[in-house]
């Protein structure tokens, strides 16, 4: 006998909206949540700078299929159409002139030509598509870290080319995780309830918490990848073959935000442009230039490099983002950066990163997860998301896609 029909495992967005799916279909619902407040990876807070900063997500992808988009705009919300074109790009100290900038996109257009080319790549490892120079660096840079939050030589180019292209994009000024906590808000969920283990040896499952055991018939799944890898959540018995070699062929790359405010002084850029200070020793920082003509201006890290600065902690990550603007644009930029701030998603032990992203190899990772298992055991979130994976909205649409395979209601 089950207690109720189906158990969620996580409020981000892929399990909120497994929830009202399952919820407006008439199924008995409960919501295990790790974390004391919902959201998961969309996190919206306004107590570092006075205003909204979104610590994970920001830009509302693909706004022709993104639901958070539509409804953002029906809501009134201050939007901000934004597509990613590299506005500024620095080697260096040297600001890349128009040839420079043309040699960077003919290597971006290049590597695209050769993503589409049917036929495995060698090795399938993104950055044998590129040529080694300083042009495909960049190009690969804010493709790579930057996007994928992996570095090249260990992106799946398959994976790679399976993700879709995100434009049109929006930015929004209440920010992306407070849009998922207003609309998530109607869901009843178990905070503060890490699930710690799943028994589906009999009949349903039994999902252990550390307040006691549900029984239900079902259980959807939606934390990350990189939880299930450490072995957050258990499965007792083991998952059938191929399941734990998938979470770990879908490791979680990372992208961390450095976000500075920079009072009197702009260094010449607009709100909203896009700048890419590259190097070659793979220490790049692209910033989000003054937002909303706010005082700020949002440095990223990504890759390797960003489980470093991670480490070394937010001081270091401050000091290495004034660093560059100061060796970029003059040593008065230290005076300009007021006051900084350094995501950590890599230390979060309930993501454990900021998303998956496929070795090497092992883009069929996706698809082993996305069959359930024995009837019982459903997984969802933004690995599972299709050509929008890593994204909020592809999360959202995977959660509303997992409630209609449990109902058992075709596509
Ligand atoms: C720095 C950063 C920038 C990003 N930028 C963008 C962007 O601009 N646009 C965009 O669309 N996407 C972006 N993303 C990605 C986006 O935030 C995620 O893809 C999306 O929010 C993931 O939703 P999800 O529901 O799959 O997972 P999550 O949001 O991680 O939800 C899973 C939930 O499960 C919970 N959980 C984990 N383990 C347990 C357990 N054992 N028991 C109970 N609960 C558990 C977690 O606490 C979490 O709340 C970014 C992410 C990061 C980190």
């Amino acid at each position: 006998m089950s207690d109720i029909d189906v158990v969620v495992i996580g409020a981000g967005a892929a399990g909120l909206a497994a929830a009202k799916g399952l919820a407006a279909a008439g199924r008995s619902v409960t919501v295990f949540e790790a974390m004391n407040r919902i959201g998961g990876r969309a996190w919206t807070e306004t107590e570092t700078f006075g205003f909204p900063f979104d610590r994970g997500c920001a830009w509302l992808h693909a706004a022709d299929r993104n639901p958070f988009y539509a409804e953002a705009s029906a809501a009134g919300l201050r939007l901000f159409h934004h597509d990613m074109s590299l506005d500024h790009l620095y080697y260096g100290r040297s600001k890349a002139q128009a040839e420079a900038m043309a040699a960077m996109a003919r290597a971006d257009a290049a590597l695209a030509a050769a993503l589409a080319r049917p036929g495995p790549s060698s090795g399938d490892v993104l950055s044998e598509l590129l040529p080694d120079n300083l042009a495909a660096d960049a190009a690969a840079t804010f493709g790579g870290p930057m996007d994928f939050a992996m570095d090249p030589d260990e992106i799946s180019a398959a994976d790679f080319a399976s993700a879709a292209d995100l434009d049109p994009n929006y930015f929004t000024y209440d920010g992306f995780g407070s849009i998922v906590a207003r609309w998530g808000a109607d869901v009843a969920v178990e905070l503060a309830t890490p699930v710690r283990e799943i028994r589906w040896g009999g009949p349903g499952v039994d999902v252990v918490t550390d307040r006691g055991v549900v029984r239900a018939g079902k259980v959807v799944v939606t934390v990350s990848t990189g939880v299930l890898a450490h072995a957050g959540l258990r499965f007792s018995p083991d998952l059938p073959e191929g399941y734990d070699e998938a979470f770990d062929d879908l490791p979680m790359g990372l992208l961390t935000k450095i976000p500075l405010v920079v009072e009197g002084e702009r260094f010449g850029k607009q709100p909203f442009d896009d700048l890419l200070i590259e190097r070659r020793s793979r220490h790049d920082i692209y910033f989000l230039c003054f937002p909303f003509d706010l005082d700020l201006m949002v440095g990223f890290v990504g890759g390797d490099f960003a489980w470093e600065i991670e480490c070394a902690g937010e001081e270091a990550a401050i000091d290495f983002a004034t660093e560059r603007l100061a060796r970029t644009f003059g040593a008065d930029a230290r005076k300009a950066v007021k006051k900084g701030a350094m995501t950590n998603w890599g230390g979060e032990r309930w993501t454990r990163g900021a998303y998956a992203a496929a070795r090497p190899g092992r883009a069929a990772a996706r698809k082993t997860l996305s069959v359930p298992v024995a009837d019982r055991i459903y997984f969802a979130g933004e690995a599972l998301a299709g050509p929008l994976m890593q994204t909020c909205g592809g999360a959202r649409l995977s959660g509303e896609k997992v409630a209609r395979d449990v109902l058992g209601i075709a596509a």
